[in-house]
């Protein structure tokens, strides 16, 4: 059975002084059986966001990581540096690949760095709306155009441990109050799955979580979590606010505890 997995990315909000009360409070409001939790704060946060979450059951993630272990490399963080601050990391965010050109080649080896330090990776694909606007069958070519880039050189035994994490987000999506659907967003999820079936190491894809990302609310996860194909969400403006987290972590209960007595 997969976990249902609810991941947090606060991108470039909050500070040392106010993150910790924030990941407190959610935290807080969040103690949900079945439900897999994890903040992203910014690098500067991690140290204070991981001391508030002491005690609770919320993995600590980092947003973003280097592809090599050290060197002249100014204002980056390494896999290593993350020892004792995060034990999961976002890998190829749309955000990086439109702002600091990421490209599928690098997101494979900050991918790889991540999995052999240890860290969760959640890798993020999805297709921009010109490429959506072709239609469901040209947006899954460019996804899994992203997956193979990102996934085949790290096949095999980096991959077989089983931590790796998927979310589907579309770019269009991101940010903009526009989701996709919850039909449209599962058939990717089962696109997804197919391409994940044919990488080693990966066994047939069914054991991998994968996401939908892209303005999810407490109001609209449900359209989501009703799919079987999707395991959770990664959420971006809505994860800033205790309210939206509690109806979000909430509903993500609700499905966890259907599978459970599905499986029972
Ligand atoms: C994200 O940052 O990954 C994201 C999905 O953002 P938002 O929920 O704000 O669209």
């Amino acid at each position: 059975m997969r976990p249902i997995v609810i991941a947090a990315n606060w991108k470039m909000n909050t500070t040392p002084a106010d993150a910790g009360e924030l990941a407190r409070t959610i935290a807080g409001r969040t103690r949900v059986p079945g439900v897999t939790r994890v903040i992203c704060p910014p690098f500067v946060c991690l140290a204070a966001v991981r001391e508030a979450l002491a005690g609770e059951d919320v993995a600590v993630g980092a947003q973003n990581v280097h592809h090599e272990l050290a060197g002249a490399y100014t204002g980056e963080i390494s896999a290593p540096m993350l020892d004792g601050l995060a034990t999961w990391v976002i890998v190829g965010h749309s955000e990086r690949r439109r702002d600091a050109g990421e490209t599928d080649a690098l997101i494979a080896a900050k991918l790889g760095r991540a999995l052999a330090a240890g860290l969760r990776p959640i890798l993020c694909v999805g297709e921009l709306l010109e490429v959506r606007d072709r239609g469901a069958a040209a947006a899954e070519a460019l996804v899994a155009g992203q997956l193979r880039g990102a996934l085949e050189p790290n096949a095999g035994d980096a991959l077989a441990g089983g931590t790796l994490v998927i979310a589907y987000e579309p770019v269009w999506a991101i940010g903009t109050g526009r989701n996709a659907s919850g039909r449209d967003a599962a058939a990717m999820s089962e696109a997804i799955r197919g391409v994940l079936s044919g990488i080693a190491g990966l066994g047939s894809g069914q054991d991998t979580p994968i996401l939908y990302g892209g303005s999810v609310t407490a109001a609209n996860i449900g359209e989501f979590l009703t799919e079987p194909a999707i395991d959770g969400a990664l959420v971006g403006g809505a994860s800033l606010k205790p309210d939206e987290m509690a109806g979000i972590v909430g509903r993500a209960g609700v499905t966890a505890a259907a599978r459970l007595a599905t499986t029972a």
